[in-house]
């Protein structure tokens, strides 16, 4: 199989693909060339991350096309249902990043909690000159255990960060679409299996117990907003927010007004309305702690991705 890899595929997927006999190429192509490179190349197979778009007219214009697959999560970049209804294989890679997104959510609450973002702005210009007053400025952070982080979509990443902060002694409580009253964990610490039970809440009674907020939902229908004006009505007063889902979960500009009148404390966003090019008040904004939708992007996920889209190609190619 010709495989065009257009967003790039960690080595070690690529290796295995080339295993099974495929070929990979990872030049990437622009986006209004692609449908004459998958013809011209007779590519039987594209695969994608994020930033490359596979639309109606892309799956229209390349018959040849086999399959679609998504390194990573969300597939709101692949007209998924309409690919399907021509024959078009298009799958993703569930499993392999829920760790290293529930591991980017703890360092940001280390960070916020802290203030470690701001001081690491703030020290290489004034550390040498205003030693004493950053110290004053940045005494003031707090601990987590204890605290009460809410998680709201509790699926794959929901579930490995409770993990993480369960370990770190925090209160967790979930809401989800279901209405399960809670949910059983079962957590490996230190080689032993250790059962919790998370419990569920109402989405207000969440968002006005928890001293951290994390979101976990898939991109909603018509690009809405999870925690919109009216709902940061609900936050808890010196609350965190965090999104690493997708951008739009919570309203940027609301946010962005509580966070100047002081209700919210901090923010920390992976994810942004209009990326590549985020709001720049978003990113200027003190008080927001951003990161360049990094979620997925460790070596460790990176590799297990690569091998899951191959084990992918693999399931494909066993039908044929
Ligand atoms: P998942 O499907 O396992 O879990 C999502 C959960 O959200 C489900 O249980 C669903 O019922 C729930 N949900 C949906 N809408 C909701 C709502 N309005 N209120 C409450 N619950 C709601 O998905 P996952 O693997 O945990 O991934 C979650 C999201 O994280 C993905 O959809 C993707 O957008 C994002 N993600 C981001 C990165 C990154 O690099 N930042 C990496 C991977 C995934």
């Amino acid at each position: 199989m010709r495989i065009l890899a257009n967003d790039g595929i960690d080595a070690t997927g690529k290796k295995a693909l080339e295993l099974m006999g495929c070929t990979v190429v990872t030049e990437k192509v622009a986006q209004d060339k692609l449908a004459d490179a998958i013809n011209n190349e007779k590519f039987d197979g594209l695969l994608v991350r994020s930033a490359t778009t596979a639309r109606k007219d892309l799956i229209d214009a390349c018959p040849g096309l086999k399959f679609i697959g998504r390194g990573g999560v969300g597939i709101d970049n692949i007209d998924a249902e309409y690919a399907r209804s021509k024959g078009v294989d298009v799958f993703n890679t569930p499993a392999s990043s829920s760790q290293a997104v529930a591991e980017l959510v703890m360092s940001v609450i280390f960070s916020a909690a802290r203030g470690i973002y701001d001081s690491g702005r703030n020290m290489p210009t004034t550390g040498a000159t205003e030693f004493e007053s950053l110290k004053k400025k940045y005494s003031k952070g707090f601990e987590l255990r204890g605290k009460t982080l809410g998680i709201v979509g509790f699926g794959r990443i929901g579930q490995a960060l409770a993990g993480y902060a369960i370990g770190c002694g925090m209160r967790v409580i979930a809401c989800d679409r279901t209405t399960d009253d809670y949910k059983t964990l079962t957590l490996d610490i230190g080689g032993h299996d250790v059962k919790v039970n998370v419990p569920y809440m109402p989405f207000h009674a969440l968002l006005n117990q928890s001293d951290v907020i994390s979101l976990h939902v898939p991109k909603q229908a018509n690009g809405a907003a999870v925690i919109d004006r009216e709902e940061f009505q609900h936050v808890r007063k010196g609350a965190i927010l965090i999104n690493t889902s997708r951008g739009g979960v919570i309203d940027e500009s609301a946010l962005i007004e509580h966070l100047d009148n002081g209700h919210i404390r901090a923010a920390c966003l992976d994810v942004f309305v209009g990326e590549p090019k985020p709001n720049e008040a978003i990113l200027k904004h003190p008080s927001i702690i951003a990161t360049p939708h990094i979620g997925a992007s460790t070596v460790e996920a990176q590799e297990r991705i690569g091998l899951e889209l191959a084990d992918n190609v693999q399931r494909i190619m066993n039908q044929k």
